[in-house]
């Protein structure tokens, strides 16, 4: 068989399977039609801090909520920001209303239906480009997520450790993608990851791809793709100043917009750093001053680093800046690590 025919080989067996099993999912069109576009782009900036059965409830809501991408345009950014509390990772829900913003000012309300178009978006990388691209417009572009990374790897046996391979991994996927579906390609692929080329025990015996894998022929599928070992994360430590007044109200500032958590409302903290902080020079960093208790201490992963954060309390009779009640905190976007210091704080 030539090469080429064994590729098309590979893609009609995928799509086949494809064609029975194909997931179900809010965001994905009837078999046959296109994908709306403000739906393909949505799911995937979602999509790419977590699952799959979580992002279906806040997908139905947003689109609930704002039917169209200009609807989201036009939706303050508080109301974005709260309704993306969960996702984590707030500088993308920022993007998001960015680039809505840019697509219903700048492209009449159409998303561009190029990789090249789509990447000038705020937010939008190579690899959402070449999703949007590829499923929403059927262009032979090819998205490599966590699923296609592990089914290429699989299929060719690419034993490169990641995140070197990865290169490797994405010519692997390239090469497969065919001119014909390419959307349908790339979902047949995302599902079979998820279903079938699971990352612990994969159902070699359903998968349409079983003779020609060459990691299942070898015997060593489970353990492809192969990562490299990971630096342990260091631990940073901070002081966070819970102020009260008369009416316990207690006093937030919104952090600057640019870095970790940028926009959203917290309690306000000394920096976050390396060494732990004696008290004294602590305070130092109070914004106000009270007498302070201690009352409770909060930890928390962020990617690359843990934090640990000691919660003073303190009492005041307010001053300048921003005063809430903690019974009208629902209606702020406060991020996890802020929900823990008022758990912290309210005991
Ligand atoms: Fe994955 Fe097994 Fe299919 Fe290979 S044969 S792609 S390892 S499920």
């Amino acid at each position: 068989m030539s090469l080429a025919s064994a590729d098309d080989a590979l893609t009609g067996a995928l799509l086949g399977w494809y064609d029975r099993h194909r997931r179900v999912l809010p965001w994905r069109a009837p078999a046959g039609r296109r994908a709306d576009p403000y739906h393909v782009w949505l799911s995937e900036i979602m999509l790419q801090q977590t699952t799959v059965a979580t992002v279906k409830s806040y997908f139905d809501d947003f689109v609930a909520r704002w039917p169209r991408v200009e609807d989201l345009a036009a939706a303050d950014l508080d109301a974005v920001l709260h309704a993306w509390q969960g996702l984590g990772y707030y500088a993308r829900a920022r993007n998001l209303h960015k680039c809505a913003k840019a697509v219903a000012g700048d492209h009449g309300g159409r998303f561009p239906d190029t990789e090249a178009g789509l990447l000038s978006l705020p937010g939008v990388g190579p690899y959402t480009a070449a999703a949007i691209a590829a499923i929403a417009f059927d262009v032979s572009a090819s998205p490599v997520d966590g699923n296609i990374e592990r089914v290429t790897a699989r299929l060719r046996r690419i034993s490169e450790p990641l995140p070197d391979g990865k290169k490797a991994i994405q010519a692997a996927a390239r090469d497969l993608t065919p001119n014909a579906r390419p959307g349908d390609f790339a979902q047949a692929m995302m599902d079979l990851g998820a279903m079938v080329c699971t990352p612990r025990a994969p159902k070699c015996d359903l998968c349409p791809w079983h003779d020609p894998c060459l990691a299942r022929v070898a015997g060593d599928a489970e353990n492809l793709p192969h990562r490299a070992p990971k630096a342990a994360k260091p631990t940073r430590h901070g002081v966070v100043f819970w102020i009260e007044d008369a009416t316990d109200r207690v006093l937030l500032r919104r952090r600057p917009e640019a870095g970790l958590l940028g926009g959203m409302m917290e309690f306000p903290s000394t920096d976050w750093r390396e060494a732990p902080w004696g008290a004294g020079e602590a305070m130092v960093q109070a914004p106000l001053d009270a007498v302070w208790v201690q009352a409770g201490e909060v930890r928390h992963t962020f990617t690359h680093f843990h934090l640990h954060l000691d919660v003073l309390r303190g009492k005041r009779d307010g001053g300048a800046g921003t005063w809430i009640h903690p019974r009208d905190f629902h209606a702020l976007a406060l991020p996890t690590l802020m929900k823990k210091v008022v758990k912290a704080a309210l005991g």
